[in-house]
C-alpha cells in the first residue's frame, strides 16, 4: 500500500513541461464492472488533454503513457477491486507507478509539470496506519493495522499466577485477594502501556484504538503515559478471548473513521474562529496570498474539484488570473490546479496540509503570521 515515502518520492519528479499524466481510477467492487474501466479512463485522459489545450498549453496525454494506463488496467484491474488505483506516467522521464489506494477516491486525470498527488495524501489521511491495544488482567496484545495488513507488535497470554486460590482471576472472595489483582492489573497495564510507548517512539504519531472490557480500556488509558495518551483516537467494547487478527481490524476502523472525520471538522472549526487576515485565510485569493508569502503553517483544501491558475515562471507567484503578479503576466504558465499548487508549496516550506471533505470553502489556511490578503502589488509593465 501506498505510504509518505511514495508522496515524498513522486514531489521529487519535475519535467520541464506539462508532460507528468496522473491519473486516479476507482476500481468497482464487481469483477463484471472491471471490463468498462478503460473506457473510462480513456475518457478522464482524453478530457486531461483538454484541459491543458484549452488553457493554452500545447500539452497532450502521449500515446505511450495512455497505453501504459489502459495495459496496467487490463492486467491487474481484477486485482484493484474496490480500491481507487493512483497511476503516474512520463515516458519522457521513464516515470510509471500504479498505486492501489486504501481507500475510495474520486475519479481525476490531470497533466502537469510533476505528479499530481493531493487525492494520495487524502487517502493516507483518511485510512491512517493505527496501532490497536487490546488488554484484560490476563492479556495483553498490541496490532498494527496498514491498510488490509494486520501484524502483531507484541502479545502476552495468561500472564499472572494460576494458583488455585486466585480461582483464574474469578470469583474473588475476600477484598486482600481483590487488591491483589487490581495491584496486579495496574502493573499488567503499565507493561502493555510501556510496550505501547516504545512502539510510538518507533513508529511516529499512529493513532491507537484500544479494544476490550470496559473497565480494561480505563485502566490501559489511565496506565499510558503522556505522549502515548494523545495518540489516543478511541476503543470498542469486545470480548478479548474470541478477537481475531481480522475481527480487531474491523471493529477498529470505525473507530479511526470517527476520529479522522472529527480530526478535519476540528480544524475546520479551529479556522473559521480566527479572525480572518489575523492568522487564518479562508477562500482561495486570501490563501493564495499566504502561499504566495510563504505564511501557511497548516493548509486546508477541499476534496473535490480543480482549480486552473497560473503559476510565473519569473517570480513563483500563483494566482487565478493570467496577469496578477509583478511581471504583468509575461511569465505566466498555466497549471491545471491551484490548489495542488498550494500543497506543493507549503510542503515545500514545512507546512502540514490536510484534505477536508465537505468543506465550506475550496481552501483556507492557518497562518504563522499575517498577510494583508491582497497577494503582491500589481504595477502594469513600464512604470
Ligand atoms: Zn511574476
Amino acid at each position: 500500500m501506498v505510504s509518505y515515502a511514495d508522496v515524498d518520492k513522486l514531489r521529487s519528479v519535475h519535467a520541464p513541461g506539462p508532460a507528468v499524466l496522473s491519473v486516479y481510477v476507482p476500481v468497482p467492487l464487481d469483477p463484471a464492472e472491471v471490463r468498462g474501466l478503460a473506457a473510462r479512463a480513456g475518457d478522464l485522459m482524453t478530457d486531461a488533454s483538454a484541459a491543458g489545450l484549452g488553457s493554452g498549453s500545447a500539452a497532450r496525454v502521449s500515446h505511450a503513457d495512455r497505453q501504459a494506463v489502459l495495459g496496467a488496467l487490463a492486467a491487474h484491474g481484477r486485482d484493484w477491486l474496490g480500491h481507487t488505483v493512483a497511476f503516474f506516467a512520463c515516458g519522457e522521464l521513464g516515470l510509471f507507478e500504479a498505486l492501489p489506494l486504501p481507500c475510495v477516491l474520486p475519479e481525476r486525470a490531470v497533466l502537469a509539470t510533476r505528479p499530481h498527488v493531493r487525492p494520495l495524501l487524502a487517502a493516507l489521511q483518511r485510512c491512517p496506519d493505527f496501532r490497536v491495544a487490546i488488554a484484560d488482567r490476563q492479556h495483553a496484545w498490541v496490532l498494527s493495522v496498514s491498510g488490509n495488513r494486520v501484524e502483531t507488535v507484541a502479545r502476552q497470554v495468561d500472564k499472572g499466577p494460576r494458583s488455585p486460590g486466585f480461582g483464574g482471576w474469578y470469583g474473588l472472595e475476600t477484598y486482600r485477594v481483590q487488591q491483589r489483582i487490581i495491584e496486579l492489573g495496574r502493573h499488567h497495564y503499565r507493561d502493555t502501556a510501556s510496550i505501547l510507548a516504545r512502539a510510538a517512539e518507533s513508529g511516529g504519531r499512529m493513532p491507537l484504538v484500544i479494544g476490550g472490557h470496559h473497565d480494561s480500556i480505563a485502566g490501559l488509558l489511565r496506565a499510558l503515559p503522556a505522549a502515548a495518551r494523545e495518540a489516543f483516537a478511541g476503543s470498542f467494547i469486545a470480548d478479548p478471548h474470541t478477537l481475531t487478527p481480522a475481527k480487531v481490524r474491523e471493529l477498529a476502523a470505525p473507530v479511526i473513521e470517527a476520529w479522522v472525520r472529527r480530526r478535519e471538522r476540528d480544524l475546520t472549526e479551529e479556522i473559521l474562529g480566527q479572525t480572518p487576515g489575523r492568522l487564518a485565510s479562508v477562500g482561495l485569493p486570501a490563501s493564495v496570498a499566504a502561499v504566495n508569502e510563504g505564511a501557511v503553517a497548516h493548509l486546508l483544501v477541499a476534496d473535490e474539484g480543480t482549480i486552473p491558475g497560473f503559476a510565473c515562471g519569473r517570480c513563483g507567484a500563483l494566482s487565478a488570473g493570467r496577469d496578477q503578479c509583478p511581471d504583468w503576466g509575461t511569465a505566466a504558465q498555466a497549471v491545471p490546479d491551484l490548489l495542488e499548487e498550494m500543497v506543493q508549496r507549503t510542503l515545500d516550506d514545512d507546512g502540514q496540509v490536510t484534505v477536508i471533505r465537505d468543506a465550506p470553502f475550496s481552501v483556507a489556511a492557518k497562518l504563522r503570521f499575517p498577510v494583508s490578503g491582497e497577494g503582491p502589488a500589481i504595477a502594469p509593465p513600464g512604470r
